[in-house]
């Protein structure tokens, strides 16, 4: 298959790589059918995030259509439109149970560890990709729901939500600044549906 190949800080290519394979039963593969440039992707192209290796596959959104499972993979089948999670997280144990997936302690001796994607493992900028622990990183999308709506699910929309605006308690009626308005402050933006949006604090 195609990819996008890390090859070190400032080195990247589009080039052809082996197919991902069932590593473990609760994995799946997935055909990516949309994906984007996260501005992690783009620290990690200047070198800012040395466990990144060379070698590594890029990107860590996307959605796509599953193409295999692994052996206790049960509630998702071949054909199935996923958005993917930015976050791998196992479901059960107790990081994940109480909710904070990002920290997921993982099991079967692979890590959970939250963001691996196009990090620690390779990642969806490329035209397959293993997505550990499937069941609880899939989300299967409804038919109405174009590729380019869901993908904004896949990272941006929900980090924008979860530090932003539960994190901030942001309740209705506050009033809140918002430093740095570049594509996280902008979802935040929409993900609490803010009627007004004074650009400038002078105006
Ligand atoms: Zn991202
Ligand atoms: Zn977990």
């Amino acid at each position: 298959m195609k990819a996008l190949f890390y090859g070190g800080p400032g080195e990247k290519s589009w080039t052809d790589v082996s197919d991902p394979v069932i590593l473990h039963p609760t994995d799946a593969i997935v055909r990516i059918d949309t994906t984007t440039i996260c501005g992690t992707d783009l620290h990690i192209l200047k070198g800012d995030v040395p466990a990144v290796q060379a070698g590594r596959i890029l990107g860590h959104e996307g959605v796509g259509t599953v193409t295999d499972v692994g052996s206790s993979v049960g509630s998702l089948r071949r054909g199935d439109r996923v958005v993917i999670s930015c976050i791998k997280s196992c479901g059960h144990c107790g990081n994940c149970r109480k909710g904070m997936f990002s920290h997921c302690l993982g099991d079967e001796g692979q890590s959970g560890t939250g963001w691996i994607f196009g990090h620690l493992i390779d990642g969806t900028q490329a035209e397959f990709v293993r997505v550990p622990y499937a069941e609880n990183s899939l989300h299967k999308l409804p038919p109405g729901v174009t590729d380019d709506e869901a993908v904004m699910l896949s990272d941006i929309l929900p980090t924008a939500f979860e530090i932003g605006v539960q994190a901030g308690h942001v309740a209705p009626e506050d009033v809140v600044g918002i430093v740095g308005a570049g594509s996280i402050g902008l979802a935040a933006m929409e993900a609490v549906g803010v009627p007004e949006i004074c650009r400038n604090p002078h105006d």
